[in-house]
């Protein structure tokens, strides 16, 4: 069917994320990794494009960002939708700001809106200050994040000197007032020049109300779940019809690697937690992997168990990871972390791995490519944002998940091997 909304993540966790969110409607949603290189065919009412453009150069970011909407528009998407990261991950280049500026001049509208709030998983807005639980961004684990350090609570001044038009905020205390006041609040900042508006949102419901209210805008932007509203607002206006159906999945044996590139906080407890249970487990350090390269972790790997679920991490606190930056530099750490565990998931799919759970964003797109896929069905949720995914690598049936540094409990990764045994 021709696409009510056209999605563009710019990251593979965010776009799996997204994807789950759109799929607990019962809607059919088709994500696919990059922008495909065929013509649209058999596309889902949802599409969500998976890019890698977070931490791209700036430029690069916006080229691959307009390619995906090229495609999307091609196959008759009208409504856009920008993904990113629920702690506004960016820097003062950007990309989050001139990414979505580059789209509204491409689409031709003076208007969007940014809403990265996600409450079911601790993020919300309140006077156009991030919270992650009751700390403020800044104050956040994200403060020390790898390559986007949050320094800033602010999403006003964050989003600021990345864009050339005015950022407006829409605050609480009208988002409590309902759809209708929302919907004038954006009319009167439209009037008075301010194209890019925060809209502040504390819960779920404060979501309801503003993608009721700016539904009709022709790009939204911001994290999942601002998204999540959307069908049954859609199915309301009677633009598509949702049955939960049954529906049905084919679950690979349980040969499993996990692949943990994600320094966030809430990784290094999932990595402790899952050593306490005694998972065989293999500590990878940017410094020895760029004087000995991957040797000892592949010789590692080829003896394990994958009946046992080992699990490989770079996943480090941040002490460990600013001095690994020191000595090799932010990019060149990051770039070996990445290729090491892209070549673990290459030689653990070759050993029979059939289940690849990983941590990280980046590091998901990086395995996603190394593992040459291309397109995901959505499965079952494992964590609010956090799927299980189907697709074929090297012709093999793989059950893959993307877990994007914050998500998930501490018992993450255990928790997704048993959902999909309970599948
Ligand atoms: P998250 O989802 O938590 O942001 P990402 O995978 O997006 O995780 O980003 C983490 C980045 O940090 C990756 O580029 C990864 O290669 C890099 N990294 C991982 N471990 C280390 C380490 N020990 N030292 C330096 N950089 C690291």
């Amino acid at each position: 069917m021709t696409p009510i909304l056209g999605c563009i993540a710019d990251d593979f966790t965010g776009a799996t994320d997204l994807a789950g969110l759109l799929a607990r409607s019962g809607a059919k949603v088709s994500l696919r990794i990059g922008v495909p290189d065929h013509p649209p065919t058999d596309t889902a009412a949802f599409e969500v494009i998976a890019l890698k453009s977070r931490t791209a150069p700036c430029a690069d970011a916006i080229a691959e960002t307009l390619a995906a909407y090229a495609w999307l528009q091609k196959a008759g998407a009208r409504r856009f939708f920008f993904k990113y990261c629920s702690t506004f991950d960016s820097t003062a280049d950007g990309n989050i700001g001139p990414v979505s500026e580059a789209l509204m001049d491409r689409i031709g509208t003076d208007q969007t809106i940014y809403c990265p709030a996600f409450p079911e998983n601790g993020r919300s807005i309140f006077m156009g200050n991030l919270f992650v639980g009751e700390q403020p961004l800044a104050e956040s684990p994200m403060k020390d994040h790898p390559l986007t350090p949050m320094r800033d609570s602010n999403l006003v001044r964050l989003l600021d000197p990345q864009v050339r038009g005015d950022v407006g905020l829409v605050n609480r205390l009208t988002v409590a007032k309902g759809p209708q006041a929302v919907r004038t609040a954006l009319d009167g900042l439209r009037k008075a020049g301010k194209s890019h508006v925060i809209v502040d949102a504390v819960a779920d419901s404060d979501l309801n109300i503003i993608a009721e209210a700016s539904r009709h805008l022709p790009l939204l932007t911001g994290g999942s779940a601002i998204a999540m509203p959307l069908p049954a607002l859609y199915a309301a206006d009677g633009l598509l019809e949702l049955s939960k159906g049954a529906v049905r999945y084919e679950i690979p044996k349980a040969t499993t690697v996990v692949l943990s590139g994600s320094c966030s906080a809430m990784t290094n407890a999932q990595v402790a937690n899952y050593c306490k249970q005694g998972a065989p487990a293999f500590r990878l350090d940017p410094i020895d992997l760029a004087k000995d390269g991957t040797t000892a972790v592949l010789a590692w790997l080829h003896q394990q168990d994958l009946g046992l679920a080992p699990l490989i991490y770079a996943t480090a606190d941040p002490a460990s990871v600013a001095a690994a930056q020191r000595t090799l530099g932010m990019a060149k750490a990051g770039a070996i972390i990445e290729d090491a565990l892209s070549a673990c998931a290459i030689a653990a799919r070759d050993r029979g791995a059939r289940r690849v759970i990983v941590a990280g964003g980046e590091t998901s797109g990086a395995v996603t490519k190394a593992l040459g896929v291309s397109a995901l069905n959505i499965g079952p949720e494992i964590a609010p944002g956090v799927p299980w995914t189907f697709c074929t690598s090297a012709g093999q049936n793989i059950a893959l998940t993307l877990k994007s540094g914050n998500f998930g409990t501490e018992t993450f990764f255990s928790h997704a091997q048993s959902v999909l045994e309970n599948t």
